[in-house]
């Protein structure tokens, strides 16, 4: 195992089986590693399977990892990595991954259980086993900037803005608390790509754990439909790819940014989505909280007598970050990778006058097809999004 630091210095055993994701983290199972078919179907690894199914059930149903998985408390460290190992192969092997993101949502907070109470010098070891160089002096912990950007931007609290940080000579440094949420993103990235899988191991898992994938296609959040609010069908396919988008990214699990939250309920509601639909596009958020949501979109949706608040202009959105009319590398479809034209329309200024041209039926036409008024096209919103800001 080519890792860095003494193996025993943090109590091996301990650290690995809280830390299944590390490299070298088969070393609880003392050389006995079972064959992923072992895992898959041999009667003496039941009891990890089913702790297995839990941590991946769990995730589906809350990311954010509050949902305990009862069987964990009491599992050895061996069946604690042997469920983590078969979770993740399980859902490596799910078409399209799906569950995956979510589920490397899930884990990197359990992991963060662990981290934000741990040493500096532990923080430095995990950290180093991820591959990412942090450095500790026993109080803080310094990276290079580089890797504070890649694992800070996905962060949506201010505090992680990289102008807030203490900068000297290419490195931050950083107090351990924020160090250990800086890991806990480090992990989600690593968990949230499928393990390289041949095809019949594919093929065996999906073939064992049917159930267990049906019934993750049925915990996933669902795509925004045609259920119409109070203007009539809503038309996903003709959404401008900038929202287009943002679905995408709530529905792979990933986070999605404030400005970006905003727009997504401000535009759904003015597309004539209903109030159960709006909230619904945000259970893929990594921090969904059902409470927190509603209160929000009803906040967003029932402004000015129910017209609601405007939805961002394209100038807006593209100061964001959030315009992507040159195409998305990251989508799976083609068509979604490619520039739009439509978007480089002279007169194009706002979605819904995007979502309109192509047919699709606005309600409470305002704005948006000249000019956005100022006072709303010009924020990025009420200053709450759905799903974490508490009200108050
Ligand atoms: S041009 Fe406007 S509608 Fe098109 S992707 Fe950009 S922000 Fe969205």
């Amino acid at each position: 195992m080519p890792v860095r630091g003494a193996p025993t210095r943090l109590g091996e055993e301990a650290l690995l089986a809280d830390y299944p994701f590390l490299p070298g983290a088969e070393l609880v199972l003392g050389g006995e590693q079972p064959s992923v078919r072992g895992l898959l179907e041999e009667p003496a690894y039941e009891r990890v399977r089913t702790i297995g199914r839990a941590r991946v059930l769990a995730a589906q149903d809350d990311p954010r990892g509050s949902v305990a998985v009862a069987e964990l408390a009491v599992a050895r460290p061996d069946e604690r990595y042997l469920s983590f190992l078969f979770a993740r192969l399980v859902l490596s092997a799910a078409p399209g991954a799906a569950g995956l993101r979510r589920w490397a949502v899930f884990e990197s907070k359990r992991s963060h259980e662990r981290l934000r109470s741990a040493e500096p010098a532990e923080l430095e070891e995990v950290a180093h086993r991820l591959g990412y160089p942090f450095e500790s002096d026993g109080r803080s912990v310094r990276l290079s900037v580089a890797d504070y950007v890649r694992l800070a931007t996905p962060i949506r609290e201010a505090e992680f803005r990289l102008a807030r940080q203490a900068l000297k000579d290419g490195q931050v440094t950083v107090a351990p608390p924020r160090a250990s949420r800086l890991l806990e993103e480090a992990v989600r990235r690593a968990l949230a790509v499928p393990l390289p899988l041949r095809p019949e191991v594919v093929g065996a898992v999906r073939e064992r754990e049917r159930e267990l994938l049906d019934d993750v296609a049925r915990r996933l959040p669902r795509p925004v439909g045609r259920s119409g609010g109070a203007g009539g069908p809503v038309a996903p396919a003709l959404f401008p790819p900038c929202l287009r988008k943002m679905q995408r990214t709530l529905e792979r699990g990933d986070n999605l940014s404030h400005a970006g939250r905003f727009c997504l309920a401000a535009f759904l509601h003015r597309a004539g989505a209903s109030f159960e639909t709006i909230v619904d596009a945000y259970r893929g958020a990594p921090d969904f909280d059902e409470s927190v949501t509603r209160y929000q979109v009803e906040h967003i949706t029932t402004r000015d007598g129910g017209r609601g608040y405007e939805p961002p202009n394209c100038d807006t959105l593209r100061s964001h970050g959030l315009c992507v009319r040159d195409g998305d590398p990251d989508a799976a479809s083609a068509a979604d990778r490619e520039p739009d034209p439509r978007c480089f329309e002279p007169s194009l200024r706002h979605p819904l006058q995007y979502y309109r041209r192509r047919g699709g039926t606005v309600v409470a036409a305002g704005d948006d097809d000249a000019s956005a008024p100022a006072a709303t096209a010009a924020s990025a919103g009420p200053g709450r999004t759905p799903s974490t800001d508490r009200r108050g």
